[in-house]
């Protein structure tokens, strides 16, 4: 009999939807009033900021209050936009005529309602102030680089919460992002007329936000708007392949680069233990497309991927090769990138998170130790056949001072562990097995090279998983080393 190969149940690369939609509280939506009428009605302490806010965005507000508050008669005259304009009487129905906006500011329920309904009749957009249930809309945090605008809102859940993520995101968004916002919008139509294709335009873009990241107080010219152009025109075109890292799991651990590429993709082709949160980051009309090979289940032939990944490029795709933990380890790459440039098309790789590394830090474990491992080792569990890999160097294995970490080691782990110790290494050290590392499932077998495969089967946990053995994993972090971070030392 013929032991099973990895590659027995074939499986064809299958196109996947990218769900990521989780459901919302509110649906926030910008809502232009320059020139608009908006009606306010009532006096309560919440009126003038109401009404400097509408102005603000350019709507020619009619304030109705019979006797208003002094900070409320101080308003009109101090628009930065719009027109304010106070009437010292009650509102009438006839008032709310042509109103896009209308906001009661009543400190009784009664006339409030009766506002917000003749109001709504009128066909206007109602809020009422402090009175949630009678709004259709509410009013958030904003955070004002206009035309750059940030709403936020807790849905009335935590306001601290929300005014403390406006400070963080005011902090993050130089005052001189307005300038850069605005240039691109007065650069749009010279940028279309003169860029076509989708890709060439988003290659355009991507300069200009990076160039005001680098310098946001500078004040862009148009001399910016011209070499940004003629840099986009001269750039390569085409399609192109990226291999990209996804890290073991946690989204978290993606790299900026990576983000980017997977912003930047047409297609993207993703392996079965790739997490699905980080196919969100990809553009919604990317496609997404499943080209897993698993260990044991059905897989799709390497040749099959190459050729798929090569032919959209080829149709001048941007195509994403999306594969677990560090593209370069242990993940076919050498054929992936050989295959692109046989058939002459660019590929780059952006390294990822591998397995090994997000463990390490998520068990709060050194790799390395100045007295107890010198060396680190990635081997593989198993060969082709899916057995025990002959050319295993067993002398690198049984070494003391070595902190070996096995991929795929999960058929072989008794075989594997018994040979080591036949080949030298002492029975007593310090092995683990953890599954799903970085993900909210991870989970740890801790024990030494002979007694882990028994604690293994015993435990019966499911998902990917790496063996790590040596003196080193019985330290924790080590001493020469920063101090984990408080979430490192929570997980440990
Ligand atoms: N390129 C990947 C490895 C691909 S080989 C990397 O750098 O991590 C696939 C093997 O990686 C799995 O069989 C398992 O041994 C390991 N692996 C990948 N993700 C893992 C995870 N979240 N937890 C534990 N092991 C993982």
């Amino acid at each position: 009999m013929t032991a099973p190969t990895l590659m027995s149940i074939p499986r064809q690369p299958r196109e996947t939807q990218s769900q990521g939609l989780e459901p919302l509280s509110v649906l926030p939506v910008f809502l232009d009033l320059k020139g608009k009428r908006a009606v306010l009605a009532g006096s309560n302490p919440g009126a003038p900021w109401k009404v400097r806010l509408l102005a603000a965005a350019g709507a020619e507000v009619d304030v109705y209050a019979p006797e208003p508050s002094e900070e409320l008669r101080t308003v009109p005259g101090t628009e930065v936009a719009g027109r304010v304009t106070l009437h010292e009487r009650d509102w009438m129905p006839g008032d709310l005529a042509g109103a896009a906006f209308a906001i009661g500011a009543f400190d009784e329920e009664e006339p409030c309602l009766a506002f917000v309904e003749a109001a709504r009749a009128a066909g206007a957009i109602v809020n009422a102030v402090d009175r949630p249930h009678l709004c259709d809309v509410k009013f958030g945090a904003i955070v004002n680089r206009s035309p750059l605008v940030v709403g936020i809102s807790t849905e009335g859940a935590a306001p601290v919460f929300g005014q403390t993520v406006r400070a963080r995101i005011e902090a993050m968004l130089p005052q001189g992002f307005r300038a850069w916002v605005a240039a691109a919008r007065d650069w749009r139509e010279s940028v279309s007329a003169r860029l076509h294709g989708f890709a060439e335009r988003r290659r355009f873009w991507e300069g200009l936000t990076d160039r005001a990241f680098a310098e946001p107080d500078r004040t862009p010219t148009e001399a910016d708007l011209s070499e940004l152009l003629s840099r986009t025109e001269a750039a390569p075109k085409g399609g192109a392949v990226t291999l990209v890292g996804a890290g073991p799991g946690d989204a978290e651990l993606l790299t900026l680069k990576a983000l980017r590429a997977l912003r930047n993709a047409d297609v993207i082709l993703y392996d079965d233990l790739v997490a699905r949160e980080i196919l969100d980051y990809a553009r919604r009309e990317a496609r997404t497309m499943l080209v897993g090979k698993t260990g044991h289940g059905p897989s799709c032939r390497q040749d099959d991927i190459n050729a798929l990944m090569v032919s959209l490029a080829k149709s001048g795709k941007q195509v994403v090769r999306l594969k677990s933990g560090d593209p370069l380890v242990f993940g076919r790459a050498g054929e992936e990138i050989e295959a692109c440039r046989l058939a002459g098309i660019p590929v780059r790789v952006v390294p990822g998170v591998s397995a090994a590394q997000g463990a390490a830090a998520s068990l709060g474990v050194s790799l390395t130790h100045r007295d107890a491992a010198r060396r680190l080792q990635y081997v593989t569990g198993h060969d082709r056949r899916g057995a025990l890999p002959e050319d295993l160097n067993w002398g690198a294995l049984a070494d003391p001072s070595v902190t070996t970490v096995v991929y795929m080691p999960k058929r072989t782990l008794r075989t594997l562990l018994e040979r080591a110790v036949a080949e030298g290494l002492a029975p007593e050290t310090p092995a683990l097995l953890v599954f799903n590392a970085t993900r909210p499932t991870q989970e740890a077998v801790r024990g030494c090279v002979c007694d882990l495969a028994d604690r293994v089967e015993a435990a019966g946990i499911d998902g990917p998983a790496l063996l790590m053995v040596g003196e080193a994993l019985a330290l924790g972090v080590d001493a020469g080393s920063e101090a984990p971070s408080a979430e490192t030392a929570a997980a440990v």
